[in-house]
């Protein structure tokens, strides 16, 4: 990893405030690893012995926190948007932590999206060998054919390859004009990748909510825009 800046280091080591660190780090009262540092900004490593005055510290580690979000359409997957739009790290601004998206999913859908400051676990879920799956709740506005299913499950050929096989399912067959609903799991993460299976097969899709992700549901009373901190058992689960 990057690291972490030494001002910042101190202030939460407790030394001092991030402003009085930045004073006594030019003052010269501060070594990493017995070397005198005066550079602001200089990035050091948990295993790095950092000193002031002499004096070791000792940083509490920063706790690893779990959340689930049932992310709305219209905000975008990353921790900061060119264009200045509203991020899903804007509607955990409470958390104190600093947690990033794992995976991703696009401005126009919803549903659910796990944020964590663990690394390592985001990691092995985001990565395509562990092939966790994730089941989306797919609108369209047309009954679709059993060949489009079958070809869905099948795989499709996109522009990037085929599709693995997925698993699909009818939620429902409601009346005429009403959008058609179809739970969809698949285990790879490829950009866009429900809605150009969909539109491969000739419909479109018109809403998009992401239903589960490995061993997590998205459950009814976590209302859209809402988070919540995993209990241990989750986690648990996810590992
Ligand atoms: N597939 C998509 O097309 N979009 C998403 O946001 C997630 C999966």
């Amino acid at each position: 990893t990057k690291g972490e800046r030494l001002q910042k280091l101190l202030a939460h080591a407790g030394v001092a405030s991030r402003r009085q660190a930045e004073q006594m780090i030019l003052e010269g009262q501060v070594t990493v690893n017995g070397e005198i540092v005066t550079i602001l900004g200089t990035r050091v490593q948990p295993q790095d012995k950092v000193a002031v005055q002499g004096k070791l510290i000792t940083v509490p580690a920063e706790s690893l926190v779990y959340y689930v979000l049932h992310k709305p359409t219209g905000v975008i997957t990353s921790a900061m948007d060119p264009q200045g739009r509203k991020t899903v790290v804007d509607l955990l601004r409470e958390v104190p932590q600093r947690v990033y998206p794992i995976g991703r999913l696009d401005y126009d859908t919803s549903g659910l999206l796990l944020l964590t400051n663990d690394g390592e676990l985001a990691y092995r879920l985001m990565h395509p060998r562990y092939g966790v799956e994730k089941t989306y709740r797919v609108g369209i506005k047309e009954k679709p054919t059993d060949e489009a299913l079958n070809q869905l499950r099948a795989g499709v050929v996109l522009e990037d390859g085929k599709t693995a096989p997925a698993k699909v399912r009818e939620v429902s067959r409601i009346g005429e004009g009403l959008f058609r609903f179809l739970d969809i799991t698949i285990h790879e993460g490829r950009n866009r990748q429900v809605r150009r299976m969909f539109a491969k097969v000739g419909y479109p899709v018109a809403s998009l909510q992401r239903i589960r992700f490995g061993p997590l549901e998205l459950e009814p009373s976590l209302s859209i825009g809402k988070y919540r901190a995993l209990s241990a058992t989750e986690v648990y689960k996810l590992q």
